[in-house]
């Protein structure tokens, strides 16, 4: 299948080389020279013009990093000029009611449309073990999940338009919030005097076990080989975090959905990037409970 792929960063690049490995013809289009470039040495045909990179694709596939962004490219260079009946999968994580509104307008020019945002960071994108949750109908589901299928390991229909998106901000609404209770217990029993690895042998298989202790762990050389164990280099940026963060604040007052420890969780992390800490992976808050 000849498949458009618009936005080639850190994610989009290597789920675009998933679609050549698969057997696709890609179109791929960013901004960026040098992203143009990689992409080329992976096998894409590469589009300075998101509307060049339209010609006699099937499907589309967008990688973007804002609801703003993804409107604007939707609107402006895809509707209207990729040909009737391709398929549209916006993968980028944004805000539900941009999610749903972009579907709409794709419904209204003519074409299937799902919001398929991932879980999983650079290392998923480029090894294809992403998972994908997936808002739209039955039929686009159908369409959008053999192509999914080659860039991800599980590919999980969410529910109608913008549940993809809906179901990434809670997701990473409850991972934000467990990652703070982790850190601040690990911190606690410190300061009480136990050992961290034998809090850890114990919690590990008691009731506090959570994925941000067992898979995730936030203290060096504690548990797996984590970003911890790297100076909290590599893994999920606290920029990205706080993102997601903002998204589902916005969300809960959408729906007025009382979320008290989302929106703390949301306000540390807003701290931590504001002493410059953003580009830190995001179980490194752990140092700003230290003091
Ligand atoms: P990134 O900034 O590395 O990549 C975005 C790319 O889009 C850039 O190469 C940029 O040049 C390009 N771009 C911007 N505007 C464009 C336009 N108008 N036309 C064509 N290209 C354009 O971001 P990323 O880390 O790859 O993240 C992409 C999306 O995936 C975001 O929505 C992010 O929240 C989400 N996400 C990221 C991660 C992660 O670990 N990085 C994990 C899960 C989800």
């Amino acid at each position: 299948m000849k498949v458009a792929f618009i936005g080639l960063g850190n994610m989009g690049g290597g789920m675009a080389a998933n679609l050549v490995k698969a057997g696709h013809s890609v179109n791929a289009c960013d901004l960026s020279a040098d992203a143009l470039t990689r992409a080329r040495d992976k096998g894409c045909a590469v589009f300075t013009s998101v509307r060049e990179a339209m010609d006699g694709v099937e499907a589309v596939v967008s990688m973007l990093p804002n609801g703003q962004i993804v409107a604007s490219v939707f609107e402006n260079d895809i509707f209207g000029h990729a040909p009737a009946g391709a398929i549209l999968l916006d993968c980028s994580t944004i805000d539900v009611g941009t999610a749903r509104s972009v579907t709409a307008a794709a419904a209204a020019a003519g074409y299937d449309m799902v919001d398929a945002p991932v879980s999983g960071g650079i290392a998923a994108a480029n090894g294809g073990t992403l998972t994908f949750m997936v808002g739209g109908t039955d039929t686009a589901f159908a369409r959008a999940e053999r192509i999914l299928a080659c860039m991800g390991k599980a590919v999980i229909h969410a529910g109608a338009s913008g549940a993809g998106q809906a179901a990434k901000i809670c997701n990473n609404m409850l991972l934000g919030a467990s990652m703070i209770a982790t850190c601040e217990t690990f911190v606690m029993a410190e300061k009480l005097g136990l050992d961290l690895q034998t809090f850890y042998d114990i919690s590990s298989q008691a009731s506090g076990q959570n994925w941000s202790m067992t898979s995730y762990c936030p203290v060096p050389g504690v548990g797996p080989t984590t970003p911890a164990d790297n100076d909290y280099q590599g893994g999920f940026a606290t920029a990205l975090m706080l993102k997601d963060l903002t998204l589902a604040m916005e969300a809960a007052n959408l729906v007025g959905a009382d979320v008290p420890m989302g929106m703390r969780a949301a306000e540390l992390y807003e701290n931590f990037v504001s002493a410059g800490k953003g580009g830190l992976d995001f179980s490194a808050i752990i140092q700003s409970l230290k003091n």
